[in-house]
């Protein structure tokens, strides 16, 4: 490949933390100095009430319908456009998905919907901020709060990002975010559950801590600690946490960077001539504020869009697609209920290709190389 879809940004000074930490602090996580750093980062710089760093993403959602107590035959709505983890995380608990479609100019969900798909049966409500870009969160709030219902942010991709002047993920009951390598933060494999109701504290430090006080006696509260309820292991290594404090650091910078390419792809791709035949490109809410976590072209067709990626691929850009839709995929059929007719998501599925956008990439011929190749497709 010329250019890979996504490459980390990792500095010398990352490495060199890493090899100190080792030697100097414990690799398990708990309450060690890397960790503890990572928490304190997050919940200072985005306003979060308290943050539990977790093996992923999909473990922090794992970690989220545990605490929430969610039961069999209850059912959560959530976009069909998303990461299986999303679904998976209350599939596991027996809750039924039920797939509401997604907007067009943005991809997130469409709130205008929403309040029509939820039943008796409804507990919860889950937003996915596609692409690092805010969903309509007010009106997720007002519904929540009429309907009684829980609201979680999938804020995977949202670093960072914010909508009006409020941090992704800092918004809802629970959040998550990920630090998988191909995020724009990483440390390998990592995530963080943020809990921004201190009613539901106390439950999730023993389901955290697999289903023990050992919360309380870390902090000095109890003198030993015992099996409280169900839990498991969800704790990000303080060996991870290492990397993660330096890149948690830099954030700002690698936004900063990512974004600076975002907007250059946005005024390349919106000025060429003619391109409303083959495409259109992502808009941005004006209360969205996001962090370039990924450029996509909605193309007019499948087969448009089809083309345009096998040629691209063949002069080694490393284009990808993105979702297959959960609610057409093989276990999704089986275990979710769809509300409408979600052409928005199948539209996304079928014609969205996402282009190579990381710190450091000099795109300049590959940009060359795809409008001569969209004037022929
Ligand atoms: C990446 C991603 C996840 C999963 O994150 P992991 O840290 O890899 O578990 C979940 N949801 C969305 C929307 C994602 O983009």
């Amino acid at each position: 490949m010329k250019i890979p879809f996504n490459k980390s940004y990792v500095t010398k000074k990352d490495v060199e933390n890493v090899k100190v930490s080792m030697i100097k602090e414990s690799l398990e996580g708990g309450e060690k100095r890397s960790s503890n750093r990572c928490i304190e980062y997050i919940e200072k710089n985005f306003s979060v009430n308290c943050c539990l760093l977790t093996t992923s993403c999909t473990s922090a959602l794992d970690l989220s319908a545990l605490i929430l107590q969610l039961k069999p035959g209850d059912e959560i709505i959530m976009p069909s456009y998303t990461f299986v983890s999303t679904a998976n995380a209350f599939v596991l608990r027996g809750c039924k998905p039920v797939f509401v479609d997604i907007g067009s100019d943005d991809l997130n969900l469409n709130m205008d919907l929403v309040e029509e798909a939820i039943t008796k049966k409804t507990k919860a409500l889950v937003v996915v901020h596609y692409a690092g870009i805010a969903c309509e969160m007010s009106k997720a709030i007002e519904i929540c709060k009429k309907h009684n219902l829980f609201l979680i942010e999938d804020a995977a991709q949202a670093i960072g990002s914010k909508y009006k002047d409020k941090f992704l993920g800092s918004l809802g009951d629970l959040g998550t975010l990920s630090f998988h390598g191909t995020k724009n933060i990483t440390c390998g494999e990592g995530g963080a559950l943020l809990i921004n109701k201190n009613k539901y504290l106390e439950k999730a430090r023993i389901i955290f801590h697999k289903g023990t006080n050992r919360h309380n006696f870390a902090t000095g509260k109890a003198s030993k600690y015992n099996w409280r309820n169900v839990g498991s292991s969800f704790t990000l290594s303080n060996f991870s946490a290492s990397l993660l404090i330096m890149q948690l650091k830099n954030h700002e910078n690698i936004n900063k960077e990512r974004l600076k390419i975002w907007v250059k792809y946005n005024n390349f791709f919106s000025s060429l001539k003619d391109f409303q035949n083959k495409y259109r490109l992502l808009k941005i809410p004006s209360y969205a504020t996001h962090n370039g976590h990924l450029f996509s072209l909605i193309f007019r067709s499948k087969k448009i869009a089809d083309n345009f990626s096998k040629l691209m691929r063949s002069e080694g850009y490393e284009v990808s697609k993105h979702y297959v839709a959960l609610h057409s995929s093989p276990y999704g059929k089986k275990v979710s209920k769809t509300f409408g007719n979600l052409l928005n998501t199948k539209e996304a599925e079928d014609c969205s290709v996402r282009i190579p956008l990381w710190p450091g990439i000099k795109p300049d011929k590959m940009l060359e190389f795809s409008s001569k190749i969209i004037k022929q497709i």
